[in-house]
Order: C-alpha cells, then structure tokens, then sequence
C-alpha cells in the first residue's frame, strides 16, 4: 500500500468528498487554515464511517470542525478568504490565532536538560528513570490529529524540539545512572524509515549503557498506518530489528495510541500487531478522553477489552491538554473521572492496568484518584504518578472540588490550606531554571 495523504491543499479529491457536504467543506477550509490537518488514506478509506461522517469519531478526529475555533475567529479568517484569499493579510491573523492557543503548554521547554555546558535539545528529561528522544526523522506523523498539543511542531518552525546530531545524548545517558527507560517520542517517530531505527536502536545498545533496561516507542502508527508493520517495503526488516534488539535482554514496549476501539476491528491492525507480538516486542495502549471521540464509559471499556483480546496492555487514559482546539475537546476533571470509574467498573480485573485519568502538567503526572468526601468537604483526591520531584509520587493530597474544573490551574488546596504541598518547590525549581532559559536565549 502506497502511503497517501489528504491535507488542506487536496482534500477536494477525495474519493468521499461527495459525501461532505458544502457546510462541512467550507468549515474545513475556514478552519483548516489555523489548525494544520493531514489525513491518511488509511483512515480516509478504511476507518471513517463516511454516511454518517459528522458523528465519526475518526473525521472529527482528522478533519477541521467549526467548533474548534471561537466564532470570532472563525469569521474573520472566513471574511478575509472571501475578501481576498490567501494574502498577508491572512497569514498575520493566522499566525496571531495559533499563538493564542497556547502552543507551548507546560512549561515543556523547562524540561530539556543542560549538559556540559549547552542545552540538550532534542531531549526531555523530567522524570528520574525516563528519558524522553526526539529525533529529527521523526517529527512529524502519518495524520495529525485535531486535538493534539504538538502541533506547534507542524505549524511553528522555531518551537521544534529534535535531536540532529545524537551522541551528546548517549554522553548524557551514561552520566545519569538512574534512567531505566528511553522513550522515543515525536511527533510519530513511527513515520521513520528502518534505517533510523536501527541507527538509534545500535547506539542505545551497544554504547554499554548496562542501565538502560527499556526501550518505548510511542507512536499512533497502528491507528494511522499498520502497513508500517505489514508491507511497507521495509516493515520486515523493523520487525527482525525488534526481534534483534529484545534477545539482547532490552524490553522494547510500543506506546500505542488508540482512540476509539473501532481502530481495533480493521484485518490491517490485527495482523500488524500480531506481527509486532510475534517479536517479543509488548504494545502498551493509551489515549486522551475527548468530547465527541470517547466520552462514555462504554467505549473506553470496549476499547480496553478489545485490546486485551488482542493481546495489548492498556496504560493510560489521559485529560486532554490545554492547547490548540481544546474546548472543543474537553472534559471536566469530573467528567473524566467518572468516565474512567463507569468504564473500570465494567471490565475484568485483566483490563484494569489503566491508570487514569491523568493530567501530564508542569509538576508531574497527577491522577484524580476520585471525587470524594472527607470531614463534611466535598473534594478531589489526588496523586501523582510521575513528579518532576521523586520524592512527590505516590503522596495523596486533596484539592476543592469543583464541578468546572478543566485543568490543575482550575483547582484550589481543600480544607483552606493556601498551597498544595509540591508548590513552593516547584516555584523554587521554576526560579533556578530561569537562568537556563537565559542561557538558551544567548545562543
Ligand atoms: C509520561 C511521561 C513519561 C513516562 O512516564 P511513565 O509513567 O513512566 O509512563 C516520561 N516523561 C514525560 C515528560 C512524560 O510526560
Ligand atoms: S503526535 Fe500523535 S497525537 Fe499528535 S498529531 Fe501526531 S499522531 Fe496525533
């Protein structure tokens, strides 16, 4: 299958396009101008329910809707296409809009390391025993998605994070002892060739770093593109490199990321990941909780028991981040939790290795265990699953509850405490690295 893909400049030539009608058309060329959009034509083709395309979670999912920007913004943008098309113009609002959408959110930059003396771009280090890697070759995916934060790294060229030249990276994993885990991130490092994979896999493996255990590859290619395991010209030689590389005595786990469980019912993702199972190689699955894509227990716990059928180990539910078209997109904290808890419920014991929800935010991982009561006050519980300081995972604590809360900056301490317990460090670490971004803004 040769790979395709349909974009803002020629979505007009789908084969569906007769099915979309001149309402949704429009939309997406209204939209599409600000929110980069780029379907595969896997998904084009195999996943999205083309008669009932409004409601399908997978075009809502690829394809700009009219809700994802403010009706203002929408109607200027439309207004200046109909005055006078592609212009200067247009392109200074465009710009203007995306840079109000928040596109760096979280404080990521505050996470790539300094190592002897420069920043280590291309790397992000926030939690002890995990090393996130971006390589250059893999900034960029087989379809975007319309929710997703990274999408800066699309639109915004000076916002990129990637590594061109790796070694320093291998410097810096044998000075930190304690990281067990490198996780090859992207955009979809899934869209690489072999070749890099085996560039990145031997350096990883044969530098003697005796402490790096796992190697994660977190990527949407069993969604977007399975051929990528299948019978893309250079998928057998992928799977021989993980077979290679796991009786070398490293885990390899594919972070896959699945929205919906009609993913799993294609014959194309069967096999492709029974292909990738058959290396020895594990597939651990997560996803963000998304009005119009997964907003029901019963999906998410179709989709958990679908893919334990399959033989896939579900991992995270996470709360959409704060970027981009994410009103269109999110949930209440509440929502979520009771989305989890209604899906939780209904699986076996064997599905239950999803943690969730969580919020990926500035001091960590921070899962709302539950909205619940104590001593007569209504509240969340809350804990975090990863800090940016080892010493706060796992530590319970309590914020007010609130039935509007989107984000951790919507939550206040309960029981009239004035900080929660990490804030004060976490200013302090925020502070001390201010000189870092300093540094960085000489070069
Ligand atoms: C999620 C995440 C990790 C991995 O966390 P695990 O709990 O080990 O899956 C590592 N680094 C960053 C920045 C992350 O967001
Ligand atoms: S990085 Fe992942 S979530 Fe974001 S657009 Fe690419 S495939 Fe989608």
């Amino acid at each position: 299958m040769k790979y395709h893909s349909y974009t803002l400049n020629n979505f007009k030539k789908m084969p569906q396009i007769g099915k979309i009608s001149a309402r949704h058309q429009h939309d997406i060329e209204v939209v599409g101008q600000v929110l980069p959009f780029k379907a595969s034509s896997y998904l084009v083709d195999k996943l999205i329910d083309w008669d009932n395309f409004e409601e399908d979670p997978f075009y809502i999912l690829n394809f700009p809707q009219r809700g994802m920007l403010t009706s203002t913004n929408y109607n200027l943008i439309d207004e200046i296409l109909k005055r006078e098309g592609k212009s200067d113009t247009l392109k200074k609002k465009v710009e203007q809009i995306r840079l109000s959408l928040n596109p760096n959110p979280n404080g990521q930059k505050f996470n790539v390391p300094e190592f002897e003396g420069s920043l280590l771009d291309g790397v992000q280090h926030k939690y002890r025993e995990t090393m996130l890697f971006f390589p250059v070759e893999g900034q960029t995916c087989h379809a975007f998605c319309t929710f997703c934060f990274r999408w800066p790294q699309f639109t915004l060229k000076q916002k990129k994070f990637s590594m061109q030249n790796s070694n320093p990276m291998i410097a810096y994993l044998k000075a930190n002892p304690d990281i067990q885990d490198v996780l090859i991130t992207g955009g979809d490092p899934g869209i690489m060739k072999t070749s890099m994979f085996e560039k990145y896999f031997e350096m990883l493996t044969e530098s003697g770093i005796s402490h790096l255990h796992t190697i994660r590859i977190g990527t949407k290619a069993l969604t977007y593109w399975p051929y990528r395991f299948t019978t893309d010209s250079d998928a057998d030689d992928l799977l021989r490199l993980f077979e290679r590389t796991v009786k070398k005595g490293i885990n390899i786990s594919i972070m896959a990321h699945f929205n919906h469980p009609r993913v799993l019912d294609t014959p194309e993702v069967q096999e492709a990941i029974g292909r990738i199972l058959s290396t020895g190689v594990q597939i651990r699955t997560q996803s963000p909780v998304l009005k119009h894509i997964n907003d029901s227990g019963k999906i998410w716990a179709e989709m958990w028991r679908k893919q334990v059928d399959l033989g896939l180990i579900p991992y995270y539910m996470f709360i959409a981040r704060d970027t981009g078209s994410h009103e269109y997109f999110a949930l209440s904290l509440e929502e979520a939790y009771n989305i989890y808890n209604d899906a939780y419920n209904s699986v076996s014991g064997i599905c239950r290795t999803v943690r969730g929800p969580s919020m990926s935010c500035d001091p960590g991982k921070l899962h709302i265990i539950g909205v619940t009561e104590v001593m007569g006050q209504k509240v969340y519980a809350l804990r975090f699953i990863q800090a940016r300081k080892p010493e706060w995972v796992n530590k319970i604590f309590f914020a007010k509850y609130s039935s509007d809360a989107y984000w951790l900056s919507d939550l206040e301490p309960a029981f009239g405490e004035k900080e929660f317990f990490f804030t004060k460090e976490l200013n302090e670490m925020r502070s001390s690295q201010h000189d870092l971004c300093h540094t960085e803004g000489v070069h």
